[in-house]
């Protein structure tokens, strides 16, 4: 199949919708990552997606909403403390969990009787899914495992034959996926995966927990609440290692042990050994979560076999960065002052 890479603009509306409504799959860009759409309820629709990222059935997909009508048709029950939230982060990165209506496929809910609801912000997404009239499944648009994509030019790396259209939308503005969250009861939620509405963000409405799958590492059988958690993600082909401890003591590390095929996503602000690829990903948080996935990509393409990534800030949308860089390095993180290795 050939893959066409068009810009996203109104004059893409009617093909994409074309495409979705009978049952095809395109990539959508969103705020946060670059989206896999099917109709998402549409069983063989879904069952694409799967197949084109090659992911487990288990781990369900995201069902993006145009207007909280579309919620009321997905969702069996919304409390109030949801309609607050999706008044205040709706359109945005923020994804609910709610019992689903029986219609609603079990393939796109990974078989749980619980569906994830978000109303994606892009523009050109949010005309897609209302000119389509139906919820968009559309999980990251990478192949299963890979760095989530943050450019046009990702998902054509990984999807390039598999499906027929990439909307180009340019580069996502986040660039961590959304945050995702259950509810405990009326006053509490449980955030599952963080992303760009922080838990900070969230206690100005309701009380917060962080699930333990955030920032610890599953046992490959652990029952857990958002099975996307327990699977190797965002990894490039490259070993990943993070690395704690003063910019001074990162230095001397790097200065012992890099080789030529090494990489190091650091701030910036770093005296780097000349036989050390440098791909800083920011300074601040927010540069972090918009720069981490490109960065190692880039770092793959330069043909690195190990990848040193500074320990990022673990507040606000850093939590997010550190979630996925933990998960990229496979929880190996290793503390440059005491030359300890964890593997977590
Ligand atoms: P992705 O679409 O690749 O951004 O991944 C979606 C994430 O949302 C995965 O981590 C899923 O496990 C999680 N998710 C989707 N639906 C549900 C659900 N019904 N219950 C719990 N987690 C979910
Ligand atoms: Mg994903």
């Amino acid at each position: 199949m050939e893959t066409r890479l068009a810009k996203a603009d109104d004059t893409l509306l009617d093909e994409a919708a074309e495409i979705l409504k009978s049952g095809g799959i395109a990539a959508v860009p969103t705020e946060t990552v670059y989206g896999l759409a099917a109709n998402a309820y549409d069983v063989e629709a879904v069952r694409s997606v799967f197949r084109a990222k090659g992911r487990p059935q288990d781990n369900p997909l995201i069902l993006h909403i145009s207007s909280v009508d579309m919620l009321c048709d997905i969702a069996e029950s919304v409390c109030p403390l949801a309609l607050r939230l999706a008044e205040n982060f709706w359109p945005g990165p923020l994804t609910m969990i709610f019992p689903r209506k029986k219609h609603v496929p079990a393939e796109t809910c990974g078989g749980l009787d619980t569906a994830a609801v978000r109303m994606p912000k892009n523009g050109f997404t949010l005309k897609l899914i209302e000119k389509c009239g139906f919820p968009i499944a559309a999980p990251s648009a990478n192949t299963s495992g890979k760095p989530s994509p943050t450019s046009a030019h990702h998902v054509f790396e990984d999807m390039n034959g598999k499906i027929p259209l990439i909307a180009d939308g340019g580069a996502c503005s986040f660039g961590v996926e959304s945050t995702v969250i259950c509810f405990e009861n009326d006053e509490r939620v449980r955030i599952l995966r963080p992303g760009a509405v922080t838990p900070e963000m969230l206690r100005e409405f309701c009380d917060t927990v962080i699930d333990s799958g955030v920032l610890g590492k599953l046992e490959p059988d652990a029952k857990v609440l958002s099975p996307g958690m327990k699977y190797k993600h965002y990894s490039p082909d490259a070993e990943v290692y993070i690395l704690k401890g003063s910019t001074k003591a990162i230095e001397d590390h790097l200065k012992s042990k890099a080789t030529g095929k090494t990489g190091y996503l650091g701030f910036g602000n770093e005296a780097i050994p000349a036989d050390v690829v440098i791909f800083p990903y920011g300074r601040t948080s927010g540069e972090q979560a918009e720069n981490l996935f490109a960065s190692l990509r880039k770092a793959d393409e330069a043909g690195c076999t190990t990848v040193y990534v500074r320990m990022p800030e673990t507040s606000g949308i850093g939590l997010a960065v550190y979630n996925r860089l933990l998960r990229a390095a496979g929880f190996r993180i290793i503390d440059t002052e005491s030359g300890e290795s964890d593997a977590l």
